[in-house]
């Protein structure tokens, strides 16, 4: 079914209430509404509908058994959806708050199997966003979101991205112009003795730990260990992928670049349209056919607001393989490398 999807434009510095209203009027009544928050876009619907997350799911094209994330807007809201929160999820919330984490409790019964994959336990997160903020508190309360992307697919940053994925398959689409830190949330299971984190984001393990003492990690995430699933469902897809065949390839930078330019010359002759990821230092050392610059290596929030802008423009580009070179993977940079391998289908060649 082919939908009539609305545009708005809302800025955040100049929320413009009778649109919010009008958007949150479309989740009350069981549609979806594209919406921007600090992370990326999200693809919003009611969270205790079964039906509106089954849309949600359908729009994406999005495998039912990985669970969807309940967006909030008021800290006295936790309550309504969880059994209980424990004291060190206080903590977290206190200093994270609205901001790029979520976290996983026990859900209450209110909320729907088909919001949480079939899963007891729910993932929320309370975004920081203005527009986000505004249009869950007219939607009643509690967004059902996922990244507004077709499953697989980058994360969009800008509403571009959005458009070209969900026009036809949503109700409305919100556009508060690009997101600030272009990474999805840290997600941390409050569900156990020891938090675990199941999914690095700009809320850093060391971030967590330092209030926390010690945190688990999901010993999935960086690795490609099939014989494990990893906790959070989604993260066992292959995922923000662009179209082309993406290799990392890690070592020495001038070994790197050899490699690399070997590697496009070779490919190019083939007849492949060929790209490179590279930071701005090295970027002009290279002869694909599409080089382009993440940024300076060692700021990695540049690095994770432009990484999904990058990845689609290549896709825009009809790049048919790429190449990117390997970036720092301590802090901040651990969730860039987390996106980044599993972009590459977790493909790396280590020179
Ligand atoms: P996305 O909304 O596209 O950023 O994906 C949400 C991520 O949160 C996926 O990787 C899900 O598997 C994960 N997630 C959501 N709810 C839960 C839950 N109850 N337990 C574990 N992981 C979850
Ligand atoms: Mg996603």
């Amino acid at each position: 079914m082919v939908l009539e999807t609305q545009i708005i434009r809302v800025d955040e510095h100049n929320i413009d209430a009778d649109l919010v209203l009008k958007a949150g009027e479309i989740i009350r009544t069981g549609g979806l509404v594209a919406f921007p928050t600090e992370t990326v876009y999200g693809l919003g619907g009611d969270a205790l509908s079964p039906e509106a997350s089954g849309k949600i799911y359908a729009a994406k094209g999005r495998p039912s058994d990985n669970p969807l994330i309940v967006h909030i807007c008021r800290m006295e809201d936790l309550d309504h959806i969880v059994k209980e929160a424990p004291a060190a999820a206080y903590k977290l919330a206190e200093a994270f708050w609205p901001g790029p984490l979520t976290m996983i409790f026990n859900k209450s019964s209110v909320v729907p199997y088909e919001t949480t994959g079939g899963l007891d336990t729910v993932a929320v997160r309370f975004p920081s966003h203005p527009v986000a903020r505004a249009f869950i508190e007219a939607a009643g309360g509690y967004v059902a979101a996922p990244s507004a992307n077709i499953s697989g697919r980058p994360s969009p940053t800008s509403v571009k991205y959005v458009v070209e994925d969900m026009m036809g398959r949503i109700d409305m689409i919100i556009d508060g112009g690009d997101v600030e830190l272009g990474l999805e949330s840290t997600i941390i299971d409050m569900t156990v003795p020891r938090p675990a984190v199941l999914r690095p984001g700009y809320v850093t393990r060391q971030m967590l730990e330092d209030l926390l003492g010690s945190v688990d990690e999901d010993k999935t995430m960086m690795s490609n260990d099939s014989t494990r699933a990893p906790k959070a469902p989604g993260m066992k897809y292959r995922h923000y992928a662009p179209k082309a065949e993406l290799t990392i390839i890690d070592g020495a930078i001038e070994t790197v670049i050899e490699y690399i330019n070997k590697e496009t010359a070779r490919l190019k002759k083939e007849g492949h349209k060929t790209g490179v990821i590279a930071a701005e230092d090295t970027v002009a050392k290279y002869n694909a056919d599409i080089c382009k610059s993440i940024g300076n290596r060692n700021d990695e929030r540049g690095i994770a607001r432009e990484l999904y802008r990058i990845l689609r423009e290549f896709d825009d580009e009809k790049a048919t393989v790429i190449f990117s070179e390997a970036f720092d993977a301590s802090g901040i940079g651990q969730a860039v490398m987390n996106r980044l391998l599993k972009a590459a289908g977790h493909r790396v060649i280590r020179l």
